[in-house]
């Protein structure tokens, strides 16, 4: 065997040649073949290629039976070629068929060969194939051998990934790069998204496989990862860190791993074997990614993101190539694919063709979803590895309503995902009908539907929804996807350009609604145990005057000549209310004395989130001069149950008797004082829950535009009146134990109502 160091560039210098001579898939795979044998002194070189179905095939032989290629297989785990593509792990043996995993394939005359190298052909970890040389004698292949193999494994991978070797397929198989992935995660926005993946991080891909001259190569690869530490000390020390979801301990991270000897000396070394600084870097991250995926830590398998973006980084430095072309040259239907993700960065993205996002990690409360949804775009979360399964390009189902994604569906699978789709789309124009039909029920009971809002990008569905009005306007989201705290005059812009766009309907703005699960990533907060109990929204308001006023400032000016309606998140006395009232009347004063135009109507409201509040209903139905119910927090403070804990998703249902009787007390009050109510929380856009709500006496409520479609046509089927006398003796019995969400779904089966 040769063991000539330099043996490795003379290979890998004759296959770039091979790969650039015009030649058939088969042929040029079987010119591989001898080129390693002859270079390694090798009587075989074998390549095995994983197919759809879970079969290694051999593709191509110098040395075993031909009349064996496309004929021999193993199934993943099966045998020696089995076991490398099944751990992803090179095997060096000097006596093959001593292994206990030793499979003999007779077709392939294999039995006279003693000595065994093999490697896995692999792709951003994932092994598409096995590489394999064997020998006569009894010998133990060394270590810049199976180094030498492994890189020309690499040429290997790219041929695969190109598709080249599709074609050579037996009829009814494919390659295992194009085997349909469906994964389950938890579905964060609802909707159904079809179209082609977009990764967030788009790997670089390497075409520049074989190096001219080493020393250049080496010298390029120290400069780049000279360029990356320093771009990684910079981030620690702007203000950037959070804003990039880049949180200090991964910072740290990676610190450590662009610090790192070792991984710096195996990419030199796959250098000094014929690569490109490029090509070392993805080699290695390969490998890399091969031996943490068998990682039963979780610990260490979560470092594998950070490393994987660290080695994306350095590529990126090689190449040249900033952050944002990731959409490039895509036209037409776009998902995104991203490991996480910005709220900010997602609306770089915004344009027609978004159809939809995954995201490896995220929850419902995180800022990138509030504004997919504010966009309407279906999001599937908490689907770990799906990152590095997908390609760009790849067809991408995301199916928001089951929290499924399929990867390059079968054309059936898509089909039926078109149809569904399709289908949605005629239920959405049956909405657009309703859009302008007056929201009464069956027997003319009135009811006033509103709209949640928070971005400028929201506003046109306004018009688009029917809404009458805006029922809460989360000033804060403007807040949370800056990097710095928004000036008065940004916030007084955005609310003007908001009442602008709204016209005659009303909206009413609540006032920053941050702490808690919102976090601002320019405030420092102290750390808290009970977040959802904390120093949050009119708490930290009060305590922060400075920044409350400068607030009700922008939008008194925003209004001026015309109505301000403003809430208070989280009131928990009413004495806070009379705090602000007492505030706002100060800005008033100092407002109209420097000259300023002032609203001509000033309405100040309570949102009912704290059940302290109702045992002080009276007070503050006088106090206030309307009332919206928050009812995600009122639930979640009233039953003790936290509203993001996966746990208790299913455990207590807003539908509960219990909890019903506690809405109907506040509207009950609200009447008596005839105080005006709505309820703003996210039972008003369910079907089900929103015709509770009506059956109960609300009048006015407030949803995502989404749902306002959909809830319109539960109203324009009810009779109200009967549903009341189906309700309400369910709701005052004492004795008994009636199912009320049944009782309601009941209800709506019968009389055709849609939910
Ligand atoms: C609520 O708590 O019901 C509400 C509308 O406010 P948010 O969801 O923004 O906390
Ligand atoms: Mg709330």
């Amino acid at each position: 065997m040769n063991t000539n160091v330099t043996g490795p560039r003379v290979l890998l210098r004759r296959l770039r040649e091979v790969m650039a001579e015009s030649l058939g898939a088969q042929e040029r795979l079987n010119t591989i073949v001898q080129h390693i044998a002859s270079n390694m002194v090798a009587e075989v070189c074998s390549v095995y290629v994983l197919r759809a179905d879970e079969v290694l095939e051999l593709y191509a032989t110098q040395g075993l039976n031909p009349k064996s290629v496309h004929v021999s297989s193993l199934r993943i785990g099966q045998g020696l070629v089995g076991t490398i593509a099944a751990t992803a792990r090179s095997l060096n043996l000097a006596d093959a068929q001593k292994h206990p995993a030793f499979a003999y394939l007779p077709e392939t005359g294999e039995e006279v060969f003693n000595a065994f190298l093999g490697v896995p052909i692999l792709r951003a970890g994932r092994a598409l194939g096995v590489l394999v040389v064997q020998n006569q004698d009894h010998r133990t292949y060394r270590d810049d051998e199976v180094e030498a193999l492994e890189t020309t494994a690499m040429v290997l991978a790219e041929l695969i990934a190109t598709g080249e070797l599709e074609g050579l397929a037996p009829k009814g198989t494919t390659l295992d790069l194009s085997r349909p992935l469906q994964m389950s995660g938890v579905s964060l926005s609802d909707g159904l998204g079809l179209g082609k993946v977009v990764l967030h991080e788009p790997r670089v891909v390497v075409t520049n496989l074989f190096n001219e001259n080493d020393a250049q190569e080496i010298e390029r690869l120290r400069e780049a990862l000279n360029k990356l530490r320093v771009s990684i000390d910079t981030l620690f020390q702007s203000g950037e860190v959070a804003r990039e979801g880049e949180h200090r301990e991964v910072l740290e991270a990676y610190r450590m791993f662009a610090n790192d000897r070792g991984w710096n000396r195996r990419m030199e070394e796959a250098i000094r074997n014929g690569l490109t600084a490029e090509a070392a870097v993805e080699k290695v991250q390969s490998d890399n990614r091969a031996r943490m995926l068998r990682q039963p830590d979780p610990y260490l398998r979560d470092r594998l993101n950070d490393f994987d973006d660290l080695a994306n980084r350095l590529l990126r430095e090689l190449v040249g190539k900033p952050h944002g072309e990731a959409a490039e040259g895509l036209d037409g239907d776009r998902v995104i694919v991203a490991r996480t993700m910005g709220a900010a960065e997602l609306l770089d993205y915004n344009s027609p063709g978004l159809r939809g996002l995954v995201l490896e990690e995220a929850g419902p409360t995180s800022h990138v979803v509030i504004v997919a949804r504010a966009l309407g775009i279906p999001v599937v979360a908490q689907v770990p590895g799906f990152v590095s399964n997908a390609e760009r390009g790849n067809e991408i189902v995301v199916d928001g309503d089951d929290g499924t994604v399929t990867l390059r569906p079968q054309p059936d699978v898509q089909s039926a995902y078109f149809e569904k789709s399709r289908f949605r789309e005629g239920q959405q124009k049956q909405y657009e009908q309703l859009r302008n039909k007056p929201a009464v029920s069956l027997d003319g009971v009135e009811i006033d539907m509103l709209m949640n809002a928070g971005l400028l990008m929201d506003m046109p569905q306004l018009e688009q929804s029917g809404a009458v009005g805006i029922g809460l306007f989360r000033t804060e989201l403007q807040f949370m996807i800056s990097a710095t705290l928004p000036r008065p005059g940004e916030q007084e812009e955005l609310y003007k350009c908001v009442v602008d766009a709204a016209g005659e309907k009303p909206v009413t703005f609540r006032t920053l609604d941050v702490g808690g699960d919102k976090v601002l990533p320019y405030m420092q907060m102290a750390h808290e145990e009970n977040p959802a109990l904390g120093w949050r929204a009119i708490r930290l308001s009060l305590d922060r005057p400075g920044l409350l006023r400068s607030q009700i400032r922008a939008l008194l000016k925003a209004c001026a000549g015309g109505q301000l309606r403003l809430m208070l998140p989280l009131v928990t006395e009413v004495w806070e209310v009379e705090q602000v009232r007492d505030l706002i009347k100060r800005e008033v004063e100092l407002q109209t004395r420097f000259g300023h135009e002032m609203p001509r109507s000033l309405e100040l409201g309570a949102m009912l989130e704290v059940p302290s509040l109702l045992w002080q209903l009276d007070e503050l139905m006088k106090a206030v001069d309307f009332v919206s119910v928050g009812s995600n927090d009122l639930f979640q403070l009233a039953m003790a149950c936290d509203r993001g804990n996966a746990n208790l998703a299913n455990r207590f249902s807003p539908l509960s008797k219990v909890y019903l009787r506690l809405l109907r007390q506040i509207v009950e009050k609200a009447n008596e004082h005839q105080t005006p109510l709505t309820l703003c929380g996210e039972i008003a856009g369910r079907p089900l829950s929103a015709m509770a709500l009506l059956g109960i006496g609300y009048r006015s409520i407030s949803m995502n535009p989404a749902a306002l479609g959909p809830v319109k046509a539960m109203l324009t089927s009810l009779n109200l009146g009967e549903l009341e006398k189906a309700l309400l003796p369910a709701l005052d019995e004492l004795e008994g134990d009636t199912d009320i969400p049944a009782l309601l779904t009941d209800f709506a089966d019968k009389h055709n109502i849609p939910y």
